[in-house]
């Protein structure tokens, strides 16, 4: 039997990144609003997740995230958190692409890639027929558009970025899905270069400074710490209900109507932050709400293998490492965890945390965690001196899937912005809206908090985001 609850002010659905973040903004701006988050699972946290074991702390999910976002240096101090930060300046902590069996220091921003010896002379020309080269039409692949506006040579750089941030396939990733803003900016100057030079001399005109390059930023007890911190700040049973999975939403007189195998709970504004496939067959059951021009959106798995060495181990100093797919390596890569951050291994040892699978090699997955951890182990043994056998080892499998932004996404986001637009007490943010990393999440979250505040529809701006390894 169901029983009803009183009306909220704002129900939102999901307690991960998203769902805690749009929660504190309001609970900072509006104490007084009833609000109230449902959460499927018995903990806060969704995709993010640490894990302690034998005095070693890896990640289920995220590892950090870059601190030149406003909006989650401000989650990270409503969280409570400023004192237990960690941060590892890109600057210091360089990192690597496997290339022809070997790790290369790559130089930290597209710039430098060009002006570094691990590109030809020649393609290093190649990439100014940028300034020349027509738009391509319609929703180009990454790979595409990286070898017409700056030739073939870059493509394993392309290829390392989006194995980073998707685990994704860069001939199935689209230019307008996962970067907007630079696409805006080829349309509106002809060029990346122009566009890019033009962007900076308006800034320095203006008196900007110029910025330095960003820091990877953590927790001393890992990533969990930044939705546990929000969560805590948050009733239990009150203002947050765990094990409550939402089955169904409706739209009545009253407001939103969400159905739970327990409750109904009703409310003025409904916020959805949520992994977008979730959104997406909930907001399918709504009558009033025109169906969305895809159903799924495709997600990448992948497994972390986190191994701890002694310090034998000669792990080259840095951020971690990246390998193309034209490399045919096992693990798209690896996080030196213990260098950003040396607490997390016991004194006298180091950790490191290899992905695999991702877009690419979904099979990998199906392996079982000894193989898992043999092929890993082999494969990372070849790039650098390791030990045998490593002195931990563990596989994580993370069952959140990254969304992959392929080709259909830009008509997702148009009917997002359609669905806020006709109705100004429904909000849509969660993993896969306008991005799927922690700082797109925040400003996201930041977004739809603007718009309960306001009651008005804020204009979306396509960013222009940095490229990092
Ligand atoms: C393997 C992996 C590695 C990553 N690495 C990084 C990284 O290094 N840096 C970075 O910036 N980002 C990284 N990310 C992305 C980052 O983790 C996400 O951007 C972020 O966690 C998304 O938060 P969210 O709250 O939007 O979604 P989620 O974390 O998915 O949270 C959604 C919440 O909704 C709940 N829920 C689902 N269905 C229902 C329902 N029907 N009713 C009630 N509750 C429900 C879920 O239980 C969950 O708690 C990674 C993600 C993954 C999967």
């Amino acid at each position: 039997m169901t029983t009803s609850s009183p009306s909220h002010d704002v129900l939102i659905i999901g307690a991960g990144l998203s769902g805690l973040s749009v929660a504190r903004f309001l609970r900072d701006k509006r104490p007084e609003l009833k609000l109230l988050l449902l959460e499927k699972n018995n903990h806060p946290g969704g995709a993010i997740r640490s894990h302690s074991e034998e005095g070693y702390l890896s990640e289920w999910g995220a590892h950090g995230f870059l601190d030149n976002c406003l909006e989650s240096r401000v989650i990270t101090h409503l969280a409570g958190l400023s004192q237990e930060i960690e941060k590892a300046p890109l600057a210091r902590f360089v990192r690597y692409i496997c290339l022809h069996g070997n790790l290369n220091l790559i130089p930290q921003t597209p710039p430098k890639i060009i002006k570094a010896p691990l590109v030809p002379s020649s393609a290093k020309l190649r990439v100014l027929a940028d300034l020349w080269k027509k738009p391509l039409p319609g929703e180009p692949t990454v790979a595409d558009w990286v070898e017409h506006r700056f030739g073939k040579a870059l493509l394993p750089f392309a290829d390392a970025v989006f194995t980073g941030t998707y685990a994704g396939d860069i001939n199935k990733l689209t230019i307008d899905s996962v970067m907007a803003g630079v696409r805006d900016l080829e349309r509106e100057h002809g060029s990346v270069i122009r566009g890019l030079w033009k962007k900076q001399r308006a800034k320095r005109k203006e008196g900007e400074e110029k910025k330095g390059l960003p820091a990877m930023t953590s927790f001393n007890a890992g990533m969990g710490r930044l939705p546990q911190g929000l969560a805590d700040t948050f009733e239990a049973n009150r203002e947050i209900m765990y094990r409550t999975p939402v089955k169904e939403i409706q739209q009545t007189e009253e407001g939103w109507q969400v159905l739970t195998s327990q409750n109904n709970f009703t409310s003025h504004h409904l916020v959805l932050a949520l992994p977008i496939n979730t959104s997406l067959s909930l907001l399918t059951g709504i009558n009033e709400i025109s169906s969305p021009p895809t159903g799924e959106v495709t997600e990448a798995h992948i497994a972390t293998v986190a191994l701890g060495f002694t310090e034998e181990a000669k792990i080259p100093f840095g951020f971690g490492y990246l390998a193309p797919e034209s490399e045919q390596r096992f693990a798209l890569g690896a996080l030196f965890s213990s260098h950003m951050f040396p607490g997390r291994a016991p004194e006298g040892h180091q950790l490191m945390e290899a992905l695999v699978g991702g877009r690419r090699h979904p099979e990998r997955l199906q392996m079982d965690d000894d193989t898992l951890i043999q092929e890993t182990y082999r494969d990372l043994a070849q790039l650098m001196d390791l030990p045998s056998p490593p002195s931990f080892a563990r596989v994580l499998r993370p069952t959140s899937g990254i969304p992959q932004l392929e080709a259909g996404y830009p008509a997702l986001l148009s009917w997002r912005r359609k669905l806020h637009a006709d109705w100004n007490t429904l909000h849509v943010c969660g993993f896969g809206w306008k991005g799927i990393g922690i700082n797109d999440m925040t400003k996201e979250a930041w977004q739809a908090a603007k718009r309960i505040l306001s009651n008005r529809l804020q204009e979306e701006e396509n960013e222009l985001k940095g490229v990092y390894f």
